[in-house]
């Protein structure tokens, strides 16, 4: 369920301080410390798993879950024209934290990435 080496899961779990944008009974949203748009948020399920390749069919529903509340927290973070959402999976998806997360990132551009 958690991992008690998880940087996410220490964040979830209130051990790791963050700026929290959602919170419901399956998903976290909070913002990236190192923000590459002006809006940059990190949706994580508050189970662990530890990376999109390790979804199998009974992940379908937080899956759903986790792209639903992009659109919904972009709006309500005030962005209007558009954003971009990033799955980072393994060694060559250059996936840093193993905690499966979707970044979210909008605002006007100049970003400082991506
Ligand atoms: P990824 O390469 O997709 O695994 O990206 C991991 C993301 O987590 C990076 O964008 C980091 O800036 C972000 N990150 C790491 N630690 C924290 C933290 N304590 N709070 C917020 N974001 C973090
Ligand atoms: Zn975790």
């Amino acid at each position: 369920m958690s991992d008690p080496n998880c940087i996410f899961c220490k964040i979830i779990a209130g051990q790791i301080p963050s700026k929290k944008a959602f919170e419901d009974e399956h998903l976290l949203a909070f913002h990236d410390i190192k923000p590459w748009a002006p809006v940059h948020v990190l949706i994580i399920p508050k189970l662990h798993i530890a990376s999109l390749a390790d979804i199998g069919p009974e992940h379908e529903a937080l899956m759903g879950r986790m792209l639903g509340l992009a659109p919904r927290l972009m709006r309500e973070l005030g962005v209007t024209n558009g954003f971009r959402t990033l799955i980072n999976s393994g060694p060559d998806g250059r996936q840093e934290v193993y905690h499966l997360h979707m970044h979210v990132m909008g605002g006007p551009r100049p970003w400082s990435q991506g």
